[in-house]
């Protein structure tokens, strides 16, 4: 093997990535050579509360050309990958997995709940989250961390939906056990002032120290080389040069946005790839209460509503997840600063083809981004909201609500569905296993596989997924 020959070239260090590392370690020879390469830095976590931002690399606009302003996008581009993120770690609800089948809409994934199940478990108890056994995600084994406290909303809210309003799973710790410091509740999550968030760049760093790994930061990789059939090595920008290094395995872990770009600009041609770009897309809910002093929870999202979740009105609207937020949201009014309430409601959506990634004539180095409206779909569950949050406060004591007016299209910071998982070459990119369906030593991780926009939020589902899929290659 030449100095720049490897056995696994691995793109990125976000979630998808290093839950793939860290799974391929454990199978892999004493004696291989893993090349990681990451566009970013590595960013002290100091630095980051002192700037009160979310991003430690360039400004991601700078990165992108977005065709439809009217959407925004968010990605963090440094090592760790998107350490802002707030830690909800839902699981999919087990009928999210096969919506063509059950309700007419989407399409069913390549897997199960059951085959992810496992995969969850493992995740969860790498990442040291705080959970309870309830609702409707059936579990092999409990959480090894205690839930979160509810807040005083919550209490309301599970005393009217028992087994559906339930505490919320998340990688804010609840115990030192985890390593970390408890979730000290200041609502500050995508800069957590005491590391009590689980992050790659924090709490999983060490994996890139091992031996085997060569880790290259401020390494953009341009493009996966291809020969016959299958890939060799990738091409990737650092120090000002264009560099390439040979890989028996390329495993992608760019995100939602930059994987499919870097894809497209190898020549790769699949009529999927790029394509079906979505996210989950939000609305904010304040409520105002009678008698009850609100927050005082163990963490900033305390409550996960799972009544809107799965049901035969997916057939017409999307399901919806409601979170309960615990952050001081304070009422202008003498002695009832805390009867106020903060719900999220975040709905799925059915992916379309036109929302796509793709290359950009003007400019080589950057994706252009085509996102123009939100489907009819999605449109279906705005107009419901309204009867959704009726009903869900009937009979509670609630004086009133206001739905809070949007900005654009709205979003979730939850970029996914462009490398689409499939058994149909023409419409997905990747397999079960994240392997692309002709280049088979390609892998394509991360939410650009999920087929279809569960209301969930995506990280715990793809990182499992990466843990899945390293497992495979050795079985
Ligand atoms: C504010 C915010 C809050 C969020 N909260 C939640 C939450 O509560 N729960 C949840 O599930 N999800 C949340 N998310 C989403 C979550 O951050 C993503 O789902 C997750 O980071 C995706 O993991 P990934 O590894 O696929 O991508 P990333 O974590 O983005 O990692 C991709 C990596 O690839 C690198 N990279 C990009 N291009 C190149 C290139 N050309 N060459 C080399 N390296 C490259 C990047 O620098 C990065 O390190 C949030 C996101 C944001 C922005």
């Amino acid at each position: 093997m030449s100095q720049k020959s490897f056995s696994l070239a691995v793109v990125g260090t976000g979630f998808a990535s290093t839950f793939f590392l860290l799974e391929y370690l454990k199978h892999a020879r004493k004696d291989e050579r893993i090349l990681v390469l990451e566009r970013g830095r590595r960013v002290d976590p100091a630095l980051r509360l002192q700037r009160r931002g979310i991003l430690g690399g360039p400004g991601f606009n700078d990165l992108i050309i977005n065709r439809t302003p009217q959407k925004g996008w968010v990605q963090n581009i440094a090592f760790g990958g998107g350490s802002c993120w707030t830690g909800n770690t839902p699981r999919m609800h087990p009928n999210d997995f096969r919506t063509r089948s059950l309700y007419g809409v989407g399409t069913d994934w390549p897997l199960t709940y059951e085959d992810i199940e496992p995969y969850y478990v493992r995740v969860e108890h790498a990442m040291g989250i705080a959970g309870a056994s309830e609702g409707p995600f059936p579990r092999s084994e409990p959480y090894r961390y205690p839930a979160h406290r509810f807040n005083a909303f919550d209490e309301v809210l599970a005393a009217k939906y028992p087994g559906q309003h339930i505490h919320f799973p998340s990688a804010r710790s609840s115990s030192v056990e985890t390593g970390r410091p408890v979730c000290c509740a200041s609502g500050v999550c995508s800069v957590c002032p005491i590391s009590s968030k689980f992050q790659i760049d924090l709490h999983m760093a060490q994996l890139y120290d091992d031996p085997r790994v060569t880790l290259l930061l401020d390494a953009e990789v341009e493009r996966v080389d291809i020969e016959a059939g299958r890939v060799t090595g990738v091409q990737y920008r650092r120090e000002g040069r264009e560099q390439h290094a040979a890989a028996d395995l390329v495993a992608v872990g760019a995100h939602a946005i930059m994987t499919p770009f870097i894809l497209l600009r190898s020549g790769l041609s699949d009529p999927a790839l790029g394509r079906y770009l979505n996210e989950q897309i939000s609305r904010d809910v304040q409520v105002d209460l009678v008698g009850v002093d609100n927050y005082g929870g163990g963490q900033a999202v305390t409550g996960l509503g799972a009544m809107f979740l799965d049901g035969a009105s997916r057939r017409d609207r999307p399901a919806c997840l409601v979170e309960n937020w615990n952050v001081p949201w304070l009422r202008a009014e003498h002695g009832r600063w805390r009867q106020r309430a903060l719900l999220k409601f975040v709905f799925e959506d059915l992916p379309s083809a036109d929302n796509h990634v793709s290359l950009a004539p003007e400019d080589a180095s950057k994706p252009a981004i085509h996102y123009p409206r939100a489907s009819s779909y999605m449109q279906a569950g705005f107009d419901s909201l309204e009867g959704r949050v009726t009903e869900l406060l009937s009979g509670l004591p609630v004086e009133s609500f206001y739905i809070l007016p949007k900005q654009g299209i709205g979003g979730s910071a939850h970029i996914q569905g462009t490398t689409r998982m499939g058994t149909d070459p023409q419409t997905s990119v990747v397999d079960a296993d994240l392997r692309h369906h002709t280049l088979r030593n390609l892998l394509v991780l991360g939410g650009g596989s999920f087929p279809t926009c569960p209301a969930a939020n995506p990280t715990l589902t793809l990182s499992a997924l990466s843990i899945r899929a390293a497992e495979r290659l050795f079985v």
